[in-house]
């Protein structure tokens, strides 16, 4: 089901950094700041958007309000994708990022905690039991049960959805590389930087005094 969403009461406190055109809206935004009355804004902001869309489905809790306040605090990327809502402390994943990497479900960034539907589909266990208090055991992937149909789906879910623990040592990998690389592209670029300033400060100094006046 497509929703048309009323996005004003974020736009006060997070700024839109993404955007998908498609069927349904799939959307990154960052938040302006950590300030105590920024954070309060927001979580205003994200209780008012969930309240007049009730098919969105937040995946993360909405009460008490001090706890949604801690979390928009530490997981400053808001994104909806779809019809869900997810606070994430990472960007978007890396375009290269193999697509079994990344939480394409929810949150579009990699993935932490992999779990596998009973057709392979990757799912972040973060998110899970939120989306299942709302649809049940459907997949977001598809219409199929996340996990086979003669479970309990109101199991401990920790037991219930096995976190793949061999994908997720490759993209823990993937993701230090990828910081990694970051990072010295950073120390790169202010190394020219700083290489053009001291050309620029030769050049000055070499000028004939007389050109300068
Ligand atoms: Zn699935």
């Amino acid at each position: 089901m497509t929703i048309k969403l009323d996005l004003n009461s974020l736009q006060p406190t997070y700024d839109q950094i993404l955007s998908f055109p498609g069927k349904q809206l799939v959307t990154q935004y960052v938040l302006h700041n950590d300030a105590p009355e920024t954070i309060t804004t927001a979580t205003q902001g994200i209780l008012a958007l969930l309240s007049n869309h009730p098919p969105l489905c937040a995946t993360f809790s909405t009460q008490p309000q001090e706890h949604l306040e801690t979390e928009i605090k530490t997981k400053k990327f808001l994104v909806i994708n779809g019809n869900v809502v997810c606070l994430s402390d990472e960007k978007k994943a890396p375009i290269s990022a193999p697509k079994n990497f990344v939480d394409r479900f929810f949150s579009l960034s990699l993935l932490k905690n992999p779990v596998a539907c009973i057709k392979n589909h990757y799912l972040e266990q973060t998110y899970l039991p939120f989306w299942i208090a709302k649809h049940g055991n459907v997949c977001p992937g598809g219409d199929h049960p996340i996990v086979s149909t003669e479970t309990d789906i109101n199991l401990n879910a920790q037991y219930l959805f096995k976190i793949d623990e061999e994908l997720q040592w490759y993209i823990d990998n993937f993701r230090k590389e990828k910081l990694q690389h970051a990072n010295a592209l950073s120390t790169q670029k202010h190394h020219i930087i700083e290489q053009y300033r001291n050309f620029a400060f030769d050049c000055y100094v070499d000028l004939d005094p007389v050109v300068l006046l």
